[in-house]
């Protein structure tokens, strides 16, 4: 067994013991910070599966703290477990974030594993083999955590690579620790582990703790935004975009051949009076629903407030929108929506423009395609009318 220098005499910047202290401390404010987020929005359960994991985390590194001032294999044990625990905390808080949702089961084998073969490996006799399993635990559950960042990183490119990159390097430095060990044959120990490793990895947690911590704040409440953002674009009835989110769409010249549908759903008010309002919200839904499936994943369809829907088509033809709004007229005639007081049949009416030759802005086409559906309505309505100018076109 290699002998080791004593605390104090050490020539490193800073003693283990005080590199200790700053990550419990940063530790436990995060901690805290991420429990006070969480109280605010309930909802994100990520926020307290962090936090306690870091609550699990700190415990961890006050028994490491104690066995740096002197050797005690059940402490070291004790400090392991609590580290593998919080760490798989830290993991189900990542995938939540990442994928929605936590994948318990794998969290929990994942953690038992670790927790199995560490204290098994300490029961026998072998602090060293188990100081070494301890930390490759940990460093799977830094890696799967990265993982989740990394196949998230369309969500936000910059911020999830480098929250991924962090943690993966975390995970490389108590990987290091395990194989440092390893390297030097220490089965059993008789002093806290003490090497090349131990120092980088004391460093990597501090930086992967601010880092992460502060990517992880960030990318949440970039999370936060985009959710309002697209709340506030949808119609809170049909889920379609609404009026406002059709006009942001980017389209204040539209690209030649783009086709726009305007719909509106015939004698509706009648509708709503014999059936009642609720009625005629069902009805308002199951048009939408036809609506999304009978157009493309690029096309737009909002709702433009009451019972006028709208429909974007990019590099459509006269011909071809013409074909997808009969289609959904066919479709709603067809439809028969039970209530209480009885079945509903409802048809609509649509007006189409699609933008030819000349320069044109959506909201051009928006008032040729009104006054092609005025002519669909006058002319008996449950029937498409294509903008006259577009088929000169
Ligand atoms: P037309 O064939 O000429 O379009 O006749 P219409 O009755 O459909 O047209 P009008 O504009 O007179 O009536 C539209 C009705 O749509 C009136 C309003 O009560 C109803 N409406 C508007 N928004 C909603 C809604 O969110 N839910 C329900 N159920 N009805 C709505
Ligand atoms: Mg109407
Ligand atoms: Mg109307």
């Amino acid at each position: 067994m290699k002998g080791f220098e004593p605390l104090g005499t050490s020539n490193m910047l800073l003693d283990q013991l005080s590199i200790l202290v700053a990550i419990g401390f940063s530790g436990a404010s995060l901690g805290i910070t991420l429990f006070v987020m969480w109280t605010v929005g309930r909802s994100e359960t990520h926020l307290l599966n962090w936090s306690a994991g870091l609550a699990l985390l700190v415990a961890g590194v006050v028994f490491f703290g104690t066995v740096v001032e002197r050797y005690n294999a059940g402490f070291l044990l004790a400090s392991f477990l609590l580290l593998i625990a919080g760490f798989g905390l830290v993991y189900a808080g990542c995938s939540k974030f990442c994928t929605g949702q936590t994948n318990w089961t794998l969290t929990a084998a994942s953690v038992a594993i670790g927790i199995f073969l560490t204290s098994g490996a300490f029961a026998l006799g072998y602090s060293g083999i188990g100081t070494m399993i301890g930390n490759w635990a940990i460093g799977a559950l830094l890696i799967m955590s990265a993982r989740h960042y990394w196949l998230a990183r369309a969500e936000s490119p910059l911020l999830m690579t480098m929250n991924a990159a962090l943690f993966f390097i975390t995970a490389a430095s108590f990987i290091a620790c395990g194989y440092a060990l390893a390297q030097q044959g220490q089965i059993i120990l008789t002093s806290r582990p003490a090497n090349w490793a131990e120092e980088i990895n004391s460093i990597m947690v501090i930086a992967g703790l601010t880092g992460i911590g502060t990517l992880s704040l960030t990318l949440n409440q970039i999370c936060i935004a985009n959710s309002h953002k697209s709340d506030a674009m949808k119609d809170a009835l049909t889920g379609l975009l609404n009026r406002r989110a059709l006009f942001d769409s980017n389209m204040d010249i539209a690209p030649a051949g783009t086709a726009v549908v305007m719909m509106d759903l015939d004698y509706f008010k009648a509708i709503n009076d014999r059936f009642g309002h609720d009625s005629g919200d069902r009805i308002l839904k199951t048009f939408a629903e036809l609506i999304r499936a009978n157009i493309r994943s690029h096309d737009l369809a909002a709702r433009m407030g009451g019972e006028e829907f709208c429909i974007v088509m990019p590099d459509s033809s006269p011909r071809a929108s013409a074909v997808v709004a009969d289609r959904i007229r066919a479709q709603i005639e067809a439809t028969v929506v039970q209530t209480a007081n009885g079945p509903i049949r409802a048809t609509v009416s649509a007006g189409i423009a699609v933008r030819s030759a000349e320069l044109e802005t959506l909201q051009s086409l928006l008032n040729r395609a009104d006054a092609a559906l005025y002519e669909a309505k006058a002319s008996g309505r449950n029937r498409v009318q294509i903008s006259g100018f577009s088929l000169v076109a």
